[in-house]
Parts: C-alpha cells; sequence; structure tokens
C-alpha cells in the first residue's frame, strides 16, 4: 500500500490530463450504453409489423451512439497511454538520477545487470500499472454503475440471478490474483539474475575466451535461462486457466438467465424488445468482467514490479551533502589526515589505522607500499567517493564533510587504478566533466599526459571513437587519457592511483617531467609501486597494513635503511637482471 501511494506522487503533474481521460472513459460507456435501448426499442416497435422508417432511424442512431462511443474511446486511450508514458518518463529519470547518486559500495553491492532489468522490465510492468490498469478499471466501474440500474428497471428478477454468479466470479479473480502476484514476483527476481549473468559474461569476454570457459558459461546461462521459462510457464499455467473459468461462470450466468428469462418473454411479462436489451446489457457487462481478470494480472504484476522498484529507490545516498553545507572559500589543496581509522564494514578490521599527515598546499607526497597496504582507500577518501569518519580529512583546514560535493569533486583530478573510457571519442573522454572544452586546451591535456604522439596516430585524431565502435587503446594508452583528464580540470589536488604502471619507464619518466610542471603548485598525491615514480617528490609514505611506517625524502628513507630502502635495492637489482 505503501508503494502505492508512492506511486500515487507521480500523477500529480497530470491531473487535467487524468481527469479529462476519465470523463472520456464515462462518455465512452454512457454513450455505448444507449445501443442496446435502441435496438430493443427497435424490436418492440417493429414487431407486429415491419416500418422501414422507423427501422431506418433506429439504424441511424445505434450508429451515431457508436461513433460517440468510439471517438471518446480514441480520446480515452490517447490521453491515458500517453499519461501513463509520461509517468514513465519521470519515474525513469527519478531512477536514473538516484543510481547516479549512490556511492561506489552501492555497486558493489548490487549488480549491473539486475539494475538494468529493474530499470526495463519492472518499468514497463509498473507503466501498465499507470494507464491500461486505470483504464480498464474505471471502465468497469462505470459500467457496472450504469448497466446495472436499468437492467433492475427491466426485470429485477433477472438482474437477482446475475448475483449467484458474480461473487463466484470474484472469488476467481482474487485467487487467480494472489497467485499471479508471488509468481510474477519470482519472474522478474529471476530476470535480474539472467540479465547480471549475461552483463558479467559480456564485460568479462576477454576472461571468458582466455580460460576457454565458453561451454560452461554457456550451459550455466542455459540452465538460468531454461529456469526462467519454467518459472514463466508457471504464470502461464494459471493466467491460462483464469479465462475458461471466467468463460464457463459467464456461461452458467446465462444459463440462467435463458432458464428463466425466456419463459417470461413468452407468457408476456416482458416484451421481446426489453428481453433483448436486457441481453446486450449482460453482454456490455461481461467484457468488463472479463477485462477485470486481466486488470488483476496487470495490477498484481504492477505492484510486484513497484516493489522492486522502490527497493531500490529507497535507498538514501549514504554520500550526499547534509542540508548545512555551504560554499566554502576556493580550494588551496592542503590535506590533513588526523587519527585516521578507515574500515570498509563497522566490526571489521581497520584498513587505514591511525593515519596522521600534514600536506601543505603545493606539495607532492607519494604512497608505496604493498598491494593491500591501504594506498587507494586513501586516495579515495578526499574525494569523498569513500566516506570518512567526522573529524579526520581537512582540506585547508576544514573538516571535509563541510565541503559541498560538487565544490570539493571539481577541486580534484583523480586517476583511478582502473582506468574506465567511455564509448566516445577520445577528445570527449579527455574534455569529460568539463563544458566546452577547448580543442586546444584538450591538446595540450594530453601532449602532459604524453598521448599526444598517439593521437596523431588515430584515424580520426581527436575525434577518434574510443571503445565497442571504435578503436582499441592498449592499456598504457588508456592510462594516459585518464591522466589528461585529470590535467584539463586544472584541479587543486591531483590524485595519481597507479597512473603510469602500464607505461615503461621510459615514458614514466617523460610523462612525470611534463607533469612536473603542473604539479609545481597543485598538491599531488602519487601512488605507485616503483620507486622510480616517487622518488623526486617531497615526502614518501611508506604504508603497510594500514599504518604509515616511514616517512621522509627519498635520501632520508634510504639513509634510513628500511623497508623502503629494501624495496629499493630489489626494484634495481631487478633493473640490473632485466638490463643484462
Ligand atoms: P594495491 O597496491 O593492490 O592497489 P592498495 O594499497 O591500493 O593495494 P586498497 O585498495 O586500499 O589497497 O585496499 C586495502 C584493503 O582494503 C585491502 O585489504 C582490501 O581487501 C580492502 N578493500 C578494498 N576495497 C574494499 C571494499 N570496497 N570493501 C571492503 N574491503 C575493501
Ligand atoms: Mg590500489
Amino acid at each position: 500500500m505503501d508503494d502505492l501511494k508512492k506511486f500515487a506522487r507521480y500523477f500529480r503533474s497530470y491531473k487535467l490530463q487524468l481527469a479529462i481521460g476519465i470523463a472520456c472513459i464515462f462518455a465512452s460507456t454512457a454513450a455505448g450504453l444507449f445501443i442496446p435501448l435502441f435496438v430493443g426499442r427497435a424490436i418492440d416497435a417493429n414487431w407486429q409489423q415491419v416500418s422501414w422508417t422507423l427501422l431506418t432511424i433506429a439504424a441511424a442512431k445505434v450508429l451515431g451512439a457508436s461513433i460517440i462511443s468510439g471517438t471518446f474511446l480514441f480520446l480515452q486511450r490517447r490521453i491515458l497511454i500517453g499519461v501513463s508514458r509520461n509517468v514513465e518518463y519521470d519515474m525513469r529519470k527519478e531512477l536514473y538520477e538516484h543510481l547516479v547518486g549512490q556511492p561506489l559500495s552501492f555497486f558493489h553491492d548490487h549488480r549491473t545487470g539486475d539494475l538494468m532489468a529493474r530499470a526495463t522490465n519492472d518499468l514497463s510492468a509498473v507503466r501498465q500499472l499507470a494507464g491500461p490498469m486505470i483504464m480498464y478499471t474505471l471502465q468497469t466501474v462505470f459500467v457496472v454503475i450504469l448497466v446495472l440500474p436499468l437492467m433492475v428497471m427491466l426485470n429485477w428478477w433477472l438482474t437477482l440471478l446475475l448475483f449467484v454468479t458474480m461473487p463466484l466470479v470474484s472469488l476467481t479473480v482474487k485467487f487467480f490474483g494472489q497467485q499471479v502476484h508471488s509468481r510474477f514476483e519470482k519472474i522478474q527476481e529471476f530476470f535480474g539474475e539472467i540479465m547480471a549473468r549475461a552483463q558479467e559474461n559480456f564485460t568479462g569476454v576477454r576472461v571468458v575466451r582466455a580460460y576457454a570457459q565458453e561451454d560452461a558459461e554457456m550451459a550455466a546461462f542455459n540452465s538460468l535461462n531454461w529456469q526462467y521459462a519454467e518459472r514463466n510457464l508457471a504464470l502461464v499455467r494459471v493466467e491460462a486457466l483464469m479465462r475458461p473459468v471466467m468463460t464457463f461462470l459467464i456461461g452458467f450466468g446465462y444459463v440462467l438467465i435463458i432458464w428463466q428469462g425466456v419463459p417470461l418473454a413468452v407468457r408476456g411479462e416482458i416484451s421481446v424488445g426489453e428481453f433483448t436489451m436486457f441481453n446486450l446489457y449482460l453482454t456490455r457487462l461481461i467484457w468488463p468482467l472479463i477485462a477485470l481478470g486481466y486488470v488483476v494480472n496487470l495490477y498484481q504484476r504492477g505492484t510486484a514490479s513497484l516493489k522492486r522498484l522502490n527497493a531500490i529507490l529507497r535507498i538514501k545516498p549514504l554520500i550526499a551533502d547534509e542540508s548545512t553545507v555551504v560554499e566554502q572559500p576556493p580550494i588551496k589543496g592542503a590535506i590533513e589526515f588526523r587519527n585516521l581509522t578507515f574500515r570498509y564494514r563497522p566490526n571489521e578490521e581497520p584498513v587505514l589505522k591511525d593515519v596522521n599527515l600534514k600536506i601543505p598546499a603545493g606539495q607532492t607526497v607519494a604512497f608505496v607500499g604493498r598491494t593491500g597496504s591501504g594506498k587507494s582507500t586513501i586516495a579515495n577518501l578526499i574525494p569523498r567517493l569513500l566516506d570518512s569518519p567526522e573529524g579526520t580529512v581537512f582540506i585547508d583546514g576544514i573538516e571535509i564533510h563541510n565541503y559541498p560535493l560538487a565544490q570539493l569533486r571539481s577541486s580534484i583530478g583523480y586517476v583511478p587504478q582502473e582506468t574506465f573510457l567511455f564509448s566516445d571519442s577520445v577528445k570527449e573522454n579527455i574534455a569529460f566533466g568539463v563544458e566546452d572544452a577547448e580543442i586546444a586546451e584538450v591538446q595540450s591535456a594530453a601532449e602532459i599526459a604524453g598521448l599526444s604522439g598517439d593521437v596523431a596516430a588515430f584515424p580520426d585524431r581527436y575525434e577518434a571513437l574510443v571503445g565497442e565502435r571504435g578503436i582499441t587503446l592498449s592499456g598504457g594508452q588508456k592510462q594516459r587519457t585518464a591522466i589528461a583528464r585529470a590535467v584539463l580540470r586544472e584541479p587543486r589536488i591531483l590524485i595519481l592511483d597507479d597512473a603510469l604502471s602500464s607505461v615503461d619507464t621510459y615514458t614514466e619518466e617523460k610523462i612525470l617531467g611534463q607533469l612536473r610542471g603542473v604539479m609545481r603548485d597543485r598538491t599531488s598525491l602519487i601512488i605507485s609501486h616503483r620507486i622510480s615514480t616517487v622518488r623526486d617528490a617531497d615526502v614518501i609514505c611508506v604504508l603497510d597494513e594500514g599504518r604509515i611506517i616511514e616517512r621522509g625524502t627519498h635520501r632520508e628513507l634510504i639513509a634510513l635503511d628500511g623497508a623502503y630502502a629494501d624495496l629499493y635495492e630489489r626494484q634495481l637489482l631487478e633493473e640490473e637482471l632485466a638490463a643484462t
């Protein structure tokens, strides 16, 4: 019920259309009810002797009523289905905005395929709830309200007989409705499962191929697919039974009417015209009753899907601006970690332990350390991709939660460890997030990132499409595109998370040389496994199991002869080995 209340909100902006649409339903239904009246009267008027004039007039009236009813039917469908499409648009928009605003952890907990399933299949089931369901329900209500009194006026006894079958019809509808709901819920759930599986297989196609797992994956998918079909069949079995049962009940109703009605007509207690009229009204009544079965179906599907959509929409973005945040003075770039202890989930072993570090604006700080030591975690805390505990991270001396997210993030150029490029041109990929970037700016960013030489070799240069529909970039080219993207923003804080791991040491040196100009008056965080990347940094921090165990310049750390010196010697040795 809560779900439906929330759903009703989407109709607020369409009140007028809704009202007109409903009026059209009423007009169409009412006009349609004149047809039995005209036919019945024509029969009675011509019973003794056929008058062509009277018949023609009656025919014209029937035609007129049909045209009016049809016209309103057309308007009703256009308006109400139109509203449902608008509601679908609004819901999809809200869903998308909601998803975009979610933190990283949300996408760890929800699989992409499942989210896609909700955004497509479930949304379309909900749309049916908005349009067709409203339409058919009201049609049924209006017909019943209008027709029953007319039938009672014609013959109350025959009408009363209807109430033998009516309760049976509603019981049937109720029973089948429950069945449909639970079965449909299972289907939608499973569809999400299949979508997720397929999506993972497509994105992970390299791994699947490399391990020759096509057959195994196909078999696994097939079994899912078959289970999906089986669940659908379970629904089909119920739905297939529903119609015949309804038809039977309706047929049974006619049995009663003929059984009781024909003798009445023969005895003249009801005229033949009136009896015909009665039967025609009954036919009018039956269609909505059959439609009721369909409506129940739509309703159950719609509410099952609505539940799944709301389950997603209810999740509040964990990282969002507090209502009290205000724009802070422009960020200069001083970063401070104060007694920072961070865990991904409560009650888990912390990933960062008591980190204390002051980085003055404009400095270059490097982090080295074993894999899993917490380097990327530190990097993620600064643009608040992860949320730090209150009072542990400060920028320019201001606690990080006091910055509006937009202000904070627009001051940061972040090159994540795993590069992601959009299926778009090289230019758009570099200029991502910067509106109206001049091509000259894009070029100079690419130059600094050491990418311009590569771009010159692409068929359309900066317009070359990347990804699915275009060229495939090498790992190193992707990384440099990501660096160019960060540089173009001219950020106050530049974060490179292992951003040069896929380029050779020679290219690395060249890029670092060019970046030095950019980094001179900006705060830079450089994370790397290679000593060569970090040796010129103002401060180098060695992380181990979430703690800073050593800090200082390259020289100081070598002199210290600890973990850093160890790493340095090992890498020197490797280089020598590689050289020989
Ligand atoms: P690498 O050099 O391999 O990139 P890293 O130093 O960047 O490693 P982090 O990615 O910061 O290491 O991870 C630190 C620890 O946090 C690891 O033990 C990892 O398993 C854990 N971790 C990372 N991301 C998550 C997450 N989303 N949820 C739970 N634990 C995580
Ligand atoms: Mg990392």
